[in-house]
């Protein structure tokens, strides 16, 4: 039988669509595949080829270098097209080169494909461009995970002069013992240095520190590999260009378009319902309770569409003062053809002050949940106040939820629209046996409530709230978050 061909090929840094289009193509054109464990599983999707786990981190089935060298040279020899699917660039530190001189020691015919490097990926997916004029005009790569004992080490001293930016791959394992050297080399310890774990992942994180406390920084956030250190002046542009990803919690009814918002409030979203909109079977007696009032009150947009879609009570409205707690719930009374109020304040003591004098008696029609904080504020004024439950908030099942809560720590901001989202996160964080996590998490990220309701049952919690914008709006919330960088 002939013999195959060995294509030497780069898969980038980790997202599937920063693999190439030949990379691609090759994959579905292959006979075997030989992979290493770090790689996305989603690359292989739809590969029809035998797959070859050879991933050296694999702890019990390990293969050597040798062995995946043999293994290259056996399928090859057999007649196959076979892949060697490799993270990054295949020829930047990922022993490339070894590979490819055993083929062509055996005369097999192979070729490479270049893919795109974690060296410089990683750094510019969170926001660190590295070489910028001005600021680094070189870039040095150097490996960080040195065999002690090896014939030629790194010369931190020449390292440590050069200037520019000092990207160390294999970062992980000996980063303090790195970055000593570096300053004992003569590197200003206030050097801006950054890690940046799983660039181009979903989990992606970046910590940044100085070289001086970046090691500290690392091991309390717990970084793991595959990360690497930056070193240089061009870390501080990651506050400009890097986008902080932001939980987004809403019921999936209102994702896409919060998602919209923070995205271009320069956050990068990641949705993840903590709960869902359950509709409750209206009361017999809502019409004759919807009589005795002079004004009714919405809180929420999901609470309008509910109400409205009965025209019994849409009827009933045209009769009373309608109000609208803030301006989304206005727009939904807007878009189904009424119109309403809206007071200055988002709270009970703004509403209180826009009904005084107009109306003696209110109806909150609204989710079984929402803060009694509102109504609680008006009765002790006198006014009398009846409230009718439309839906309720229940834990959403969302696997997007899990996903997030698995991935916690990689969560710059978690931005918290009601007390339900809150309650329901912790919840499922504890039935996945995450909750430990999940609070470092928050004590290590931004957290943020719309409102003061929110706020609260955060504080119940035990969480901290860092964040709550004046006007109780999720764009506002945006905002301010945006504001404090
Ligand atoms: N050939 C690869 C590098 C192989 S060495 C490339 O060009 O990217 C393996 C090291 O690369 C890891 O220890 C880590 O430092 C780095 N690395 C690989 N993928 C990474 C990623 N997605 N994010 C951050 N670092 C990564």
């Amino acid at each position: 039988m002939a013999c195959g061909k060995v294509y030497l090929v780069g898969a980038g840094p980790g997202d599937p669509e920063l693999m190439t289009l030949k990379a691609k193509r090759l994959l579905g054109e292959a006979d075997v595949v030989l992979f290493d464990r770090l790689l996305d599983p989603r690359m292989l999707d739809g590969v029809e080829a035998l797959k070859i786990d050879v991933g050296k981190n694999a702890g019990r089935h390990k293969l050597t270098q040798d062995g995946i060298n043999r293994l290259l040279i056996e399928k090859a020899e057999a007649g196959n097209m076979v892949v060697r699917l490799k993270g990054g660039d295949p020829y930047l530190f990922g022993r490339g080169g070894e590979e490819a001189l055993a083929l062509q020691e055996k005369g097999i015919p192979f070729e490479v494909v270049p893919g795109v490097t974690s060296s410089i990926a990683a750094p510019e997916l969170a926001g660190i461009p590295v070489t910028h004029r001005a600021v680094a005009s070189s870039l040095t790569i150097v490996t960080g995970h040195e065999e002690p004992g090896k014939e030629a080490p790194l010369d931190w001293k020449a390292i440590a002069a050069l200037g520019g930016t000092l990207v160390v791959l294999m970062g992980v394992s000996r980063l303090e013992q790195n970055v000593a050297a570096l300053i004992n080399a003569g590197k200003s310890p206030e050097t801006p240095a950054a890690m940046v774990e799983k660039g181009g992942w979903k989990q992606q994180r970046m910590i940044s520190a100085t070289l001086a406390t970046i090691a500290e920084k690392a091991k309390d956030r717990k970084i793991e590999s595959p990360a690497i250190l930056v070193v240089g002046d061009v870390v501080r542009l990651a506050r400009k260009l890097g986008r902080r990803k932001v939980a987004i919690l809403r019921p999936e009814g209102q994702q896409k378009e919060s998602a919209a918002l923070a995205e271009q409030y320069g956050f990068s979203p990641v949705q993840a319902p903590a709960i869902a909109i359950a509709k409750k079977p209206l009361p017999d007696d809502i019409l004759k309770r919807l009589a005795r009032v002079q004004c009714v009150a919405f809180t929420s947009a999901n609470g309008v569409k509910m109400a409205l879609e009965s025209t019994a009570i849409r009827a009933a409205l045209a009769e009373k003062m309608v109000v609208a707690i803030g301006p989304k719930t206005m727009q939904a009374l807007v878009e189904l053809g009424l119109s309403a109020e809206v007071p200055e304040e988002y709270s009970s003591a703004g509403l209180e002050k826009m009904i005084k004098g107009k109306c003696s008696s209110i109806l909150f029609l609204r989710s079984a949940q929402g803060s009694r904080y509102l109504s609680e504020g008006l009765k002790s004024c006198g006014i009398y106040v009846d409230d009718i439950a439309l839906y309720e908030t229940v834990p959403s099942k969302d696997p997007r939820l899990d996903e997030l809560i698995m991935m916690a720590r990689s969560i710059d901001i978690f931005a918290f629209t009601s007390s339900s989202t809150a309650r329901y996160l912790v919840e499922r964080a504890r039935e996945l046996g995450q909750v430990q996590e999940m609070f470092e998490a928050f004590a290590a990220g931004t957290v943020a409530a719309i409102g003061l309701p929110t706020a609260e049952e955060l504080s119940r919690l035990g969480i901290k709230v860092d964040v709550m914008p004046e006007k109780f709006t999720f764009e506002a919330m945006l905002c301010i978050l945006k504001e404090l960088g």
